[in-house]
């Protein structure tokens, strides 16, 4: 950087102290423009900086952010489908007492969730095992109906 000397205004270096083409001494109202230009300098930079800051940080903010919703939401849905999932209800037949027994569950939801087609009482409250279906006759059919799903056919003699 060069500055202009205040007597000839020529171009000096601006480490001098005196005009090597006049002899001027310099002035320190010039060395405090060189001070003022180069503290305009720091303010560039700094400029600068948040510029880039703004233009390179707040997208990969943004995409993590996009990212991280993307992500969340398809847990939900994905707790969504599970939630809508069959359980499973096996029963154990026994034609001579004309029942279904339930031998294993997933669900403790309704009986009123089951839908049963067919001759037979269902019982009441939750889905538990060792509740019986009583009464059952001749082709007995459940089906889950949150997801209309069939659990099972039974046919009794
Ligand atoms: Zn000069």
């Amino acid at each position: 950087m060069s500055i202009y000397c205040s007597g000839c205004g020529r171009s000096i270096p601006d480490d001098s102290n005196v005009c090597p083409y006049c002899g001027k001494k310099i002035e320190i109202t010039e060395k405090s423009l060189r001070k003022v230009e180069s503290e305009q300098k720091d303010k560039t930079a700094l400029i600068i900086a948040v510029v880039v800051i703004v233009v390179v940080a707040i997208p990969i903010l943004i995409a993590i952010a996009a990212t991280f919703f993307v992500y969340s939401s398809s847990i939900a849905s994905y707790e969504m489908i599970s939630d809508m999932q069959t359980p499973s209800v096996l029963f154990s037949k026994d034609d001579t007492e004309n029942t279904l027994t339930v031998i294993m569950t997933t669900t403790s939801d309704s009986w009123s969730s089951i839908l049963i087609n067919g001759e037979g009482t269902l019982p009441s409250g939750s889905i538990d095992e060792y509740d019986v279906i009583t009464g059952c006759s001749g082709t007995v059919t459940l089906t889950w109906e949150p997801t209309n799903t069939l659990l099972g056919s039974w046919t009794f003699s």
